[in-house]
């Protein structure tokens, strides 16, 4: 059979991201598509040992491909992510976050937003100084290009699922910096009349989202606000270990350019090599990687069988169940497998026909 094939950037990470590696392989596998992962090592002690080449060598074999699947890193003397989106220009994430039926969750409302976050500026560009000993300052950094790409994102995003567009800020206090990316989130309105948007303040926002979180579906937001929303309802789904997203680039007519998956979450060294990670956000991710490549059959059978399996009990500890990272991979790998064969199979032929 020729299965088509697609080159997919692979960057390896720290902690548990050799077992989630190790899982997203299995996954792929099962798949009839074949996939050929271009390893990038930016594992601590290589990032240390290489130093810039390293960013080098993951900027131009990611550019190569076009997508890529990042396993998560440490911040130690550099965040690799942030590294990584100055460097391709990776100006919007998009982290959908939705509540899994019968996942343990402290909350006991369904939760499903599309969080479309502007990926560089606000405060995170600049760390700050100290002036004096008793006082600091760090710049606030918001630019019109990325709030119009992230915008007009959020606005195709809607327009084809049929949902609406909240954008949020402290634009009252924040007036030039959260007031232009609030005018330009306007001006992208203009252009998709058909999308309800309205604007939140965003401390309101979040406990709005947890008072009402029907009201809500896009949310649009600047960089940090968008880190803590995203992290705020991942607790809110039920485990920080379900999130994953789509860090994007585009070109001059708004079309992805670079695609980068991954997941929200972080190298839980206190549980790397104890085959106990759980591997559903990094699934996720892959199933966002999918859609990506045009395989929005398989990234659909990807993010089903997986959410259909946590609903019926197939989890990992973080979820209260008691499957490994092996054995859950195994048990979505099969099932996959299964559901996509089934879908591929002629229909069976009706023996009353002719
Ligand atoms: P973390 O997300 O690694 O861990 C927080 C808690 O969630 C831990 O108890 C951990 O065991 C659990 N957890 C996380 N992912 C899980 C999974 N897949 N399955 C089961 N449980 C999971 O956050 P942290 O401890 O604050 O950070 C550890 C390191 O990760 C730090 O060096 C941090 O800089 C880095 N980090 C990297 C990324 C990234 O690369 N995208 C994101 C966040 C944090």
């Amino acid at each position: 059979m020729n299965r088509p094939s697609y080159r997919v950037t692979e960057l390896l990470g720290d902690g548990i991201g050799d077992e989630l590696s190790e899982a997203v392989h299995r996954l792929a596998d099962s798949l009839p598509v074949r996939l050929e992962f271009i390893p990038v090592d930016l594992r601590v002690e290589n990032r240390r040992a290489r130093g810039k080449a390293i960013y080098d060598e993951a900027v131009e074999k990611i550019l190569d491909a076009k997508v890529g699947l990042k396993h998560p890193t440490a911040t130690t003397e550099e965040s690799p992510n942030a590294v990584l989106r100055r460097r391709l220009d990776l100006s919007v994430i998009h982290r959908p976050v939705y509540t899994i039926p019968g996942v343990p969750t402290n909350f006991r409302r369904e939760l499903d937003l599309d969080i479309v976050r502007i990926a560089t500026g606000g405060t995170y560009d600049d760390p700050g100084r100290m002036i004096g000993e008793d006082g600091a300052v760090s710049l606030r950094i918001v630019e019109r290009r990325p709030v119009r790409e992230a915008a007009r994102y959020a606005f195709n995003l809607a327009r084809k699922t049929g949902k609406r567009v909240t954008s949020a800020s402290k634009y009252t206090i924040q007036k030039a910096t959260d007031g232009l990316f609030e005018k330009v989130a306007k001006e992208v309105a203009g252009q998709f009349p058909e999308v309800p948007h309205n604007i939140e303040l965003f401390d309101a926002l979040l406990g709005k989202v947890i008072m009402a979180p029907e009201k809500f579906q896009i949310v649009l937001v600047l960089n940090e606000y968008g880190d803590f929303l995203s992290d705020m309802a991942c607790g809110l789904a039920g485990s920080l270990g379900i999130g994953a997203s789509a860090n994007l680039a585009f070109d001059a007519s708004a079309v992805v350019r670079v695609a980068l998956f991954d997941a929200a979450h972080g190298t839980a060294p206190d549980i790397a090599g104890k085959n106990l990670a759980n591997p559903t956000a990094i699934f996720l991710a892959f199933s966002l990687l999918l859609y990506q490549l045009g395989e929005i059959g398989l990234g659909q059978a990807v993010k089903n069988t997986t959410l259909d399996l946590l609903r019926e009990g197939v989890r990992t500890p973080d979820l209260g169940g008691k499957e490994s990272t092996r054995s859950f991979t195994e048990a979505v790998a099969k099932e996959v497998a299964r559901r996509v064969e089934a879908n591929a199979a002629p229909a069976p032929t009706d023996p009353t026909a002719g």
